[in-house]
């Protein structure tokens, strides 16, 4: 991902998770690989609804930390963008329905919902592996395999995706999908698909693919129609010349 483009939504979709309580306090991280190499990582013991985007985590291409501290969970990240150069952007949250299959030692096989089947696929389980650790790093990719998203044993929920909103729209996903797994359980269990609707619903899954999101500013953008001149401002950028001239201006 650009730059510019990863931090705005490192920032959002970071508040999202805690605003849909898939974090609490300090939980969870996120990070993306950029374009221009190296990565961005949300900052160690800051609360995901209070990120901001000058705030996050720099890492080298060899993930080194350039400037700011990343999540002690960077290690888990950076084995998952190692063993999957597809990867652009991991979220590591701890949705309680999710979680609480994580607990119960379940993966989801995702034979019985349509929609995950289509969307999200099987998610395994990886084996408990204490926090922060080079262990949970290595479980946590070795099990995520190909997937999507994997259960994190006693702890919580780990999905990838190309850019920050892919993996965080496959959080949301896999966290319904708990939800009405748990509750098809307390009816006395999902009948899985036939396996025929199950090879289907994977063919129709083949085509399925998250929408870009429209810039709304591209109609009409004197950027994005590449007049001579034009450019791109980040909001603290515009603040700084802002500031600058209000500076210049007093001195007159
Ligand atoms: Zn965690």
């Amino acid at each position: 991902m650009a730059e510019d483009a990863a931090r705005r939504d490192l920032v959002l979709y970071g508040r999202r998770l805690y605003e849909k309580g898939f974090v609490a306090a300090t939980d969870g991280n996120l990070s993306a690989r950029l374009a221009e190499g190296g990565f961005l990582a949300t900052p160690t013991g800051l609360p995901k609804g209070e990120l901001a985007e000058g705030l996050m985590a720099r890492l080298d291409s060899e993930g080194r930390p350039a400037s700011g501290k990343p999540s002690s969970e960077w290690p888990m990240h950076l084995a998952i963008y190692r063993a999957r150069p597809d990867v652009g952007a991991v979220v590591h949250a701890h949705p309680p329905f999710a979680t609480a299959l994580a607990c119960a030692g379940r993966g989801l096989d995702g034979a019985v919902l349509s929609e995950v089947i289509i969307s999200l696929g099987t998610v395994p389980l990886a084996p408990f592996a204490l926090p922060s650790t080079e262990g949970l790093a290595e479980r946590v990719a070795s099990s995520l395999g190909d997937h999507s998203a994997v259960l994190l044993a006693n702890h919580g929920a780990v999905t990838v995706g190309p850019d920050v909103r892919s993996a965080y729209y496959r959080m949301e996903t896999l966290e319904q999908a708990s939800r009405i797994q748990l509750y098809a359980d307390l009816l006395g269990g999902g009948r899985p698909l036939p396996e025929q609707a199950v090879q289907a619903l994977r063919g129709l899954g083949e085509g399925y693919a998250l929408a870009p999101l429209p810039c709304p500013a591209c109609e009409g953008c004197p950027v994005a129609a590449g007049e001579p001149g034009a450019v791109v401002l980040r909001r603290d950028e515009l603040a700084r010349l802002l500031a600058e001239f209000a500076r210049g201006h007093g001195r007159r």
